[in-house]
């Protein structure tokens, strides 16, 4: 089967091993039998049909840069979740996937709205590694933050995990990252996906749902990317909580 990813803004919003979740996304599906066909989405672009959409991280100069632009996409892309697409969306991609984002000079940057959230740039940097129980996976995510922006979920927004340790969304709240469906919003890299296999892999069968097949994917060795997450999980244990 082939797997649309449309990568919104690889010119402008890929930082922190960006390129590396969508490898990971790639090798996974290819051992399963399956082709990523991967489709750079740019400014001015239109977007095509895809099954999953990945937004990478950014600095506030960047964002500024794609904001005007990726709104304009807005009514296209909740279209195009409304019809069972994915997304994962990470650090400045995240924050623009929100209602809005006001960087450190105080600009306003316009959000897609896809996820109940708004952002504010706050002085102290929150940097480090992370550690998220998502209990409503049964699952950990390890990875590393660093990010200026302090984010607030709406009343109701579920996120994507309650904080072990490390910051998360705003550094007091005990939560990290948004989901809302298939949508999925984190300030976890360092990188994402090689640490976190399930996640990967969930995404890739909510791409596969959307292309058309419910299958479940056959689970692989995984030792390293598993010795990964304990190393990453250790390191933001051994920071301890916010
Ligand atoms: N500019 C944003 C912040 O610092 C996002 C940074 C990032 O993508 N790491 O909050």
């Amino acid at each position: 089967m082939r797997i649309v990813v449309g990568h919104l803004y690889p010119d402008y919003l890929n930082i922190y091993a960006d390129r590396g979740n969508i490898a990971v996304l790639a090798e996974r599906a290819r051992v399963r039998g399956h082709e990523l066909d991967v489709r750079a989405i740019g400014m001015h672009d239109d977007v095509p049909e895809v099954d999953l959409f990945y937004v990478g991280g950014g600095q506030d100069r960047e964002q500024a840069l794609v904001a005007e632009d990726l709104a304009g996409k807005a009514e296209v892309l909740h279209a195009a979740v409304a019809d069972g697409a994915a997304v994962l969306a990470v650090c400045g991609g995240y924050q623009l996937l929100g209602r809005s984002y006001r960087d450190l000079s105080g600009a306003e940057l316009p959000g897609v709205g896809l996820l109940p959230l708004r952002t504010v740039a706050g002085k102290r940097r929150m940097i480090g590694d992370v550690l998220l129980d998502c209990a409503w996976a049964g699952e950990t995510l390890a990875g590393f933050e660093n990010h200026a922006g302090r984010t607030s979920l709406e009343a109701g927004a579920e996120p994507l995990g309650r904080v072990v340790s490390g910051f998360g969304n705003d550094g007091e709240s005990g939560y990290e990252g948004c989901r809302a469906g298939r949508v999925y919003g984190t300030y976890l890299h360092g990188p994402l996906l090689p640490r976190n296999p399930w996640f990967a892999d969930r995404l890739l069968m909510e791409a596969l749902a959307h292309a058309g097949v419910e299958v479940e994917l056959t689970p692989l060795a995984d030792e390293l990317e598993h010795a990964a997450h304990t190393v990453s999980a250790a390191r933001a244990r051994a920071r301890g909580g916010r």
